[in-house]
């Protein structure tokens, strides 16, 4: 993977590292850069007290997302799928060069499905890890559950290992990290948040019990100064519900990773619509998830500016992607090419697409 990166520019090149910016990008995408230039330049003007990266990682519809710190300490949420010769823990790797990091402190295990799971082996035989992290001992019932938890269980061996609860918190020098969901239980209020009466509960429908590890996903709320990004793994419907019904503890982000990947048994209104994300990063593969039902709550949520996609949902249609240059790997699997998500304290932040090097700036609320 390639990672083009424009996240520190000085300041005698900041028009002309714009204007490169732009000037590698469509026709279409030009027409943005020339209108959000001066917002991205005045955003940048004065010196940031330090930057929070995220990197969304393509791991071909699993989750791997790469959070580093100012200090440089990391989480890793997810580690994608096995096999491939290691290919999604070399596409951890490109990311965690991108950012100059040659370990990762902590990596948060969400649940013990393939896709989140299956990459450990490979990712602790290339890198030094601090610590794992999970919602504790594998509780569902099928063949393909027990057999990843207990490669799972097999590979940190060696390793310190901590279960979280919800209203646990994840220690990074500069960042808040809580933990809201795990093991199918839910935070009632996070500290320094008032839990408010949510009304997109009364029109939201029953969900049904949901007996897989989807719903025992731990979820966390990281909170960079004024910044704040929501990452629920697979956590489904009914889960969500329970966690932001009848009063939301969460109150509202900036940057929404789609839960799921974007499958319609995840994204109740009730959810994406309280949280209010400014923008949304959906981690789907060219043949999973992506669903439009589910593409559709979040692209209609209220004050969303953009919904970004690591890959075209193949299965769907164009009504229900978003466009080109918000993709980063618009045909097919394998390019590998990453979302990077630059935060500053005062609630502003950046979306590089990797494949074209374009960045767009959120300017602070
Ligand atoms: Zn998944």
């Amino acid at each position: 993977m390639k990672i083009a990166v424009h996240d520190r520019p000085k300041s005698s090149s900041r028009r002309r590292l714009a204007s490169q910016v732009c000037a590698i990008t469509a026709f279409a995408a030009f027409a943005v850069c020339f209108l959000l230039a001066p917002q991205w330049i005045r955003a940048q003007s004065s010196p940031p007290a330090g930057e929070l990266r995220i990197y969304s990682i393509d791991v071909e519809g699993g989750q791997s997302t790469l959070l580093v710190a100012p200090s440089g300490e990391s989480l890793l949420v997810d580690t994608g799928w096995p096999g491939n010769n290691g290919r999604d823990a070399e596409r951890i790797l490109a990311a965690m060069h991108d950012a100059g990091i040659k370990r990762i402190d902590h990596v948060l295990i969400t649940h013990f499905h393939t896709d989140h799971v299956g990459g450990v082996p490979e990712l602790v035989a290339k890198v030094e890890v601090g610590e794992f992290l999970d919602h504790g001992e594998n509780r569902e019932d099928a063949a393909d559950t027990r057999n990843n938890y207990a490669i799972y269980m097999k590979a940190i061996a060696g390793h310190q290992r901590r279960i979280v609860h919800p209203g646990d918190t994840i220690p990074i020098d500069g960042l808040s990290v809580v933990v809201l969901t795990a093991d199918g239980e839910h935070i009632g209020a996070v500290p320094g948040i008032q839990p408010m009466p949510n009304t997109y509960c009364a029109s939201e429908h029953a969900w049904a019990d949901d007996p897989t590890e989807n719903s025992r996903s731990a979820g966390i709320l990281v909170t960079f100064g004024k910044f704040k990004f929501l990452d629920l793994g697979d956590l489904t419907g009914k889960k969500e519900v329970a966690l932001v019904c009848p009063n939301n503890p969460i109150g509202t982000v900036d940057l929404y990773l789609v839960t799921h990947h974007g499958m319609d048994l995840s994204n109740s209104r009730a959810i994406v619509d309280a949280v209010h994300p400014r923008v949304a990063i959906m981690n789907n593969g060219a043949h999973k998830a992506g669903m439009p039902a589910a593409w559709q709550i979040v692209h209609d949520s209220p004050g969303l500016i953009d919904l970004w996609q690591l890959h075209t949902a193949e299965g769907s249609d164009a009504a229900h992607n978003s466009p080109e240059w918000l993709i980063a790997n618009p045909k097919g699997d394998g390019d590998g090419h990453a979302l990077k998500v630059v935060a500053l304290p005062d609630g502003s932040f950046s979306v590089t697409n990797t494949r074209t090097g374009m960045t767009k700036q959120y300017p602070r609320d």
